[in-house]
Order: structure tokens, then sequence, then C-alpha cells
């Protein structure tokens, strides 16, 4: 078998296709989303993912504003800028760009931000909100896989899943999506990876979900015959982005596979920018 490719570039323009619609009825009713950025210092990573960011805002007509801070900010000034953006009725979205520095609390920055602000879905009350199922600006790399899994077709009830990895934003929210739809959802992390019994856990997944940031960890032998593959690792080897999936031996035992680069990236930006629509629609009085 050789999997089919899922095209990740290709279902997120889809999206923001439908997204351009909702923009232009914003515009005509004065209520044009604009999305507000904030970084800390210099972080090559973060810059390349901005500068991705902000190209994509305006190629759909979205006001983007970055406000950059020096490294020695205080955790009270981006506190007090965070507040100031939260009453600033022109700024529908905000967005806390990743990593900060080691004195600085991002977890007690992210509650600050306004729930109906929060493009990326990372405050507690949005974070809430995927226990239920339905959160209105919910985490974008956890929608992005949902998504992902859902332009497949196939039929999710009963199935078994794996997600390695437990992250905040992406393991622990997409764990939750996948049991609200009646996936019998297994969760793996470093503590797996050291007891030595993550190959049984990949083998078993009908579905299998990597998001861990290690090149070349799931072995292509490991995959299920037939599984749904989603690779959300990006990893730089030898001057190349590669996933955390071999990728040519599993796309052999796969049933759908996403590419690194060209899967979950392209959609978590287009989930961004549908939560930005979102935090404009919310902001409506
Ligand atoms: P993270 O916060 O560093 O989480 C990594 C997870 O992997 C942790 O839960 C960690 O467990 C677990 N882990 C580490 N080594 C393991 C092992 N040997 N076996 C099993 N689990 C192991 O990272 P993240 O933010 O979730 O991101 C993960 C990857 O996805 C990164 O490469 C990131 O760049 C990428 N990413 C891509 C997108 C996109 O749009 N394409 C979006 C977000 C993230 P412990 O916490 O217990 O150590």
């Amino acid at each position: 078998m050789s999997a089919k490719i899922i095209d990740g570039v290709k279902i997120a323009n889809g999206i923001k296709e439908k997204l351009k619609v909702e923009i232009e009825n914003l515009k005509k009713k004065g209520n044009p989303p604009s999305l507000s950025a904030i970084q800390v210092g210099e972080n090559p990573g973060s810059k390349v993912y901005i500068g991705a960011q902000r190209k994509s805002c305006e190629k759909m007509g979205i006001e983007y504003n970055l406000h950059q801070f020096d490294e020695s900010v205080t955790q009270k000034e981006i506190a007090d800028f965070i507040n100031e953006l939260n009453n600033n009725p022109r700024v529908t979205g905000i967005i806390l760009q990743m990593p900060l520095p080691e004195h600085i609390n991002a977890r007690e920055l992210q509650h600050l931000i306004d729930p109906r602000k929060d493009a990326e879905g990372v405050s507690p009350t949005n974070m809430g909100m995927v226990v239920y199922g339905k959160p209105t600006l919910g985490p974008c790399t956890a929608m992005a896989i949902m998504e992902l899994i859902k332009s497949t077709g196939v039929e999710l009830y009963g199935k078994e899943a794996v997600m390695v990895g437990h992250s905040d934003i992406v393991g622990k929210p997409t764990a939750l999506f996948l049991l609200d739809k009646f996936v019998t959802t297994s969760v793996c992390h470093i503590a797996t990876g050291e007891r030595g019994t993550l190959p049984d856990y990949v083998k078993r997944a009908e579905i299998l979900i990597v998001a861990v940031g290690k090149a070349n960890l799931i072995k292509g032998e490991w995959i299920k015959e037939g599984a749904i593959v989603i690779d959300v690792g990006i990893n730089r080897v030898k001057g190349k982005i590669v996933g955390d999936v071999e990728f040519d031996v599993a796309r052999e035992r796969a049933s759908y596979i996403t590419p690194v680069p060209g899967g979950v990236g392209p959609v978590t930006t287009a989930m961004l920018l549908r939560n930005t629509i979102e935090a404009a629609k919310l902001q409506i009085v």
C-alpha cells in the first residue's frame, strides 16, 4: 500500500476562500478584524513564524501589527500592554509569540488575554471549552489536526487513536477532541518513550498523531497497515525540514499521511485566521 498524501496546502486554501467572504462582510459592517502580535527578544524560529503570519493576514486583508519588546522587559510591562490591547476596540485578536525569555511567565500572560480576543485559543476559558468539544476559539494546531483527519472521510466512531506528545497546546486538546468523536485514545509522552513501550502503542493506532519534535522518532515499520498518520513535528535535519515520523517507510504502510512541510503547518495558519475572524465577530456590540 502507498498512502494518499493529505495535502495541507489545498485544505488550507479551501478554508481561506470561505473566510474571505466573512472578512468582506465584517468590513462592510464596520468591524474589520485586526491581529496584534507580541514578541519578546529575537528568536530566529519565531521570526519565520511571524513573517508567515503577517503574509497570511495581509493576503486575506486582515490588519496585522507586531509589537516587539526587548529581552529585558518585565512581566508587569507586558501584562500592562496586554491589558491595553484588551481595552482597545480596534484590536480584535491578540497573539503572544513563543518562546519567551526565562524570567517571563507565559501562562500568567496567556491568562490575561481577553478570551474573546484570544486568536490562538490558549486562554484558560478557551482551553476549558475544549473539554466540552466545541470551543469558539480553539487551539489552532489541535483544530488543524482534526480538519486533516476529517478530510480523509474515514468514519472515526470506535476507532483506536494514539497521540504521541502531551503538550498543552497540541497533544492534550487533540486527545480531548478525539474522545469527543468516540475515538478510543491513548496519549504517550516521555515516560512511554523511557519505558520502551512507544512502539507497542504506535503499532495498534488506526489514527496516529505525533507532536514531539524529534526527527524519525517514529519508525515506519511501527505503523499499522492502513493507519491515518498526522505528523505535527517540525525538525531541521541537514538543512531540510522533516517531521517526527520516518516518512518513506511509513507511507508504504499507512492509508493517509501528512507530509512535512505542507501538512499540519498550513492548516494551523488557516485555523489562526479562522479564530481571528471568529474573535472579531464576538466583539460586535
Ligand atoms: P512540546 O511542548 O515540546 O511537547 C513535546 C511532547 O513530546 C511532550 O509532551 C514530551 O513529553 C513528548 N516527548 C518527548 N520525547 C518523547 C519521546 N521520546 N517519546 C514520547 N514522547 C516524547 O512541543 P509541542 O509544542 O507540542 O510541539 C511538538 C512538535 O510539533 C514540535 O516539533 C513543534 O515544532 C511542532 N509543532 C508544529 C506545528 C505546526 O503548525 N506544524 C504547531 C505546533 C507544534 P514530556 O513533556 O513529558 O517531556
